[in-house]
């Protein structure tokens, strides 16, 4: 839909305000307090009106999930595909709907966001076939004569799955689907600023006959909703992306009391040119990876490390880019970079530009607020030549700012590459095999690309990383298993 057909459509409000409930026990239920979300590329819209729980309310929603969880772990694993097939089939069906939806309550662009709606979709008939797969196991000998070992997997009981406001369909996805796949109950908690995206997920699982409990939608504040989740015994595993500071908290908490915990956090991806690579290519790595969904991705490019050679026609090129790109309302045909998700991450953004010429990196493009014919939280993107000791090469921003760090040769640019306190992707552009098959090997990361964008992954492979970037076991694909399940040993005298 382009923006013309939109706009007419916001002349009725109340038709595009989604008044988004808890899920409960099988129940819709109000909130405690509601909330407000609001469109960032045009704040005067509302997106949603939400239900907001306090601590006791999601103590129900943790009882409903814990009363459940024998019923719904002793589900055939037929039952359990049945359910995540047919979720799946909805979401793939709804996808342009769900996909409006969230370019205008996160900002990303159309296409992005519908995108993002069909691999959701994808994401439950995946891990419909990984419930009938189940996740492993095996028979041994025993050492004893006469004895028969098996190790087999067990759902965990209750999971948390605490989510982003980034990825608002395929994070829950990818922690929703694998949780119920294995047989696990589930109380879900969305980020603040995509409360309708995940009231839209649950709406569409709500209608998948699962039993009353098994899964269970409570939205409100971290600190509230999510700690109590964090903190409650009745809770057996927290899946959480986000921050780095709340994941700490989390790590800390959790451990605490021996839940288990899966965290996936902040990343300051390299991608690293060569100069044998194609550069057009690279500039094009560079531009989807560093600036696409306004840079908001944890597995974004913010670090290009360039070798000498080509460091200034690579820099020519990629500004040359950046010029072109359009900047603007998520829904407008053309757009290419949406809005920030909202004014508090503008600020950030804006204040780490500014320390990043402070502190002496060198500005090469954008980085100022723009003004659009609606009122949204727009800025250009930008780009710096900088020294790998300045914070702009070091911290992650989470915006459309990416660096230049010039490199000697290749195994500088392989040092450059891993300094940094977080591991979660690295990418290179080369057309060397040797070189490339090295830096596979030798990046200090959970995911490794070659002349690819450093953002943009399969589902039905492990997404994570390492260092300060995640903890745990790795999400999706077969071994998403390895969180949602526990193993258990028995012996028997046959
Ligand atoms: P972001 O910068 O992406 O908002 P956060 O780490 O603040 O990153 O938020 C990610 C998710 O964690 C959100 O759903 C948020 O509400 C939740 N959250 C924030 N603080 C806490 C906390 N103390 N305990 C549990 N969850 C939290």
């Amino acid at each position: 839909m382009g923006v013309d057909s939109y706009t007419r459509r916001t002349l009725k409000r109340s038709e595009l305000t989604q008044n988004a409930r808890h899920y409960i026990n099988g129940r819709w239920e109000t909130g405690v307090t509601t909330g407000l979300s609001e469109n960032p590329s045009d704040t005067r819209e509302t997106v949603a009106e939400y239900a907001r729980a306090d601590r006791s309310q999601t103590e129900l929603a943790i009882r409903a999930a814990a009363d459940a969880a024998p019923h719904w772990s002793h589900t055939t694993p037929q039952r359990r595909a049945d359910v995540l097939d047919q979720i799946g089939s909805e979401i793939l069906a709804r996808r342009e709907e769900l996909g409006l939806l969230m370019a205008r309550e996160e900002g990303k662009t159309l296409p992005e966001a519908v995108g993002e709606a069909a691999r959701a979709g994808h994401i439950f008939k995946f891990f419909a076939g990984e419930a009938l797969r189940g996740g492993g196991g095996e028979t041994l000998a025993s050492l004893r004569p006469g004895v028969q070992v098996d190790v087999t997997r067990e759902p965990l009981g209750v999971v948390g799955l605490i989510t982003p406001w980034n990825f608002p369909l395929a994070i829950p996805a990818w922690k929703i689907a694998p949780a119920l796949a294995h047989g696990n109950t589930v109380v879900f908690k969305p980020a603040e600023l995509v409360p309708a995206c995940g009231w839209a997920l649950a709406e569409i699982i709500s209608r998948a006959a699962l039993p009353a409990g098994s899964f269970n939608l409570v939205m409100g504040s971290g600190r509230e909703v999510g700690q109590t989740l964090v903190d409650s015994p009745l809770v057996d595993g927290i899946s959480f992306t986000g921050s780095v500071e709340t994941g700490e908290l989390i790590l800390q908490a959790a451990a605490r009391r021996h839940a288990k915990v899966q965290l996936e956090m902040g990343g300051k991806n390299p991608l690293v040119v060569l100069a044998d690579a194609d550069l057009d290519r690279a500039v094009d790595c560079a531009v989807q990876g560093a600036y696409f969904s306004t840079g908001q991705r944890c597995t974004a490019s913010s670090r290009l490390i360039v070798e000498a050679p080509v460091h200034d026609a690579f820099v020519v090129r990629l500004r040359h880019r950046l010029a072109a790109l359009k900047i603007g309302h998520a829904l407008e045909r053309g757009t290419d970079i949406g809005p920030v998700v909202d004014r508090v991450q503008l600020a950030r953004n804006l204040a780490a530009i500014a320390a990043a010429s402070e502190e002496g990196a060198e500005h090469v493009w954008g980085g100022e607020p723009l003004q659009r014919a609606t009122q949204g939280h727009f800025m250009s993107p930008a780009l710096f030549l900088a020294r790998p000791e300045q914070r702009v090469a070091r911290d992650e921003i989470f915006g459309p700012v990416a660096c230049v760090l010039r490199a000697d040769d290749y195994e500088h640019a392989l040092d450059l590459a891993n300094d940094t306190p977080f591991g979660l992707c690295a990418g290179i552009c080369t057309t060397s095999l040797s070189r490339a098959t090295h830096f596979k090997r030798h990046a200090r990361v959970g995911m490794t690309m070659v002349n690819l964008p450093t953002a943009g992954v399969d589902y039905h492979v492990p997404f994570g990383g390492r260092k300060a970037s995640s903890y745990g076991p790795r999400e999706q694909g077969r071994h998403a298993a390895e969180f949602y399940t526990t193993v258990k040993t028995g012996y028997v005298l046959a």
